[in-house]
């Protein structure tokens, strides 16, 4: 039994002013952004968007707020990758982290 386990990298997220892709703090990530938030919010063009890509955990309020459930993992996760990557809403685009 290995006593010593392997010490987790801690992150601080962040949403940065404009998207970011392929950023370094991303490769090797187990994806904890997709995990960790009980919601993405979406404008109404990408919740549609994702509806006609076979979204299943989506949510529109009375008050017209529209979001994708991403709870326990987004659906559109594959292994540690967003399946939908180029096409994925603007909050995911802008959220990246560093490690800390
Ligand atoms: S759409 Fe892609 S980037 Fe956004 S939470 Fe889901 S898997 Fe992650």
């Amino acid at each position: 039994m290995n006593l010593f386990k392997a010490k987790r990298v801690k992150r601080q997220g962040f949403l940065s002013d404009r998207p970011v892709d392929g950023v370094e703090s991303c490769r090797g990530c187990e994806a904890d952004c997709c995990r960790g938030f009980p919601s993405v919010k979406l404008t109404a063009e990408e919740y549609s968007t994702l509806e006609r890509l076979g979204a299943v955990r989506l949510l529109f309020l009375l008050n017209g707020e529209h979001y994708l459930l991403i709870e326990h993992g987004c659906e559109f996760l594959d292994q540690n990758s967003c399946s939908i990557y180029n096409q994925r809403p603007e909050i995911c685009r802008r959220f990246t982290c560093r490690e800390i």
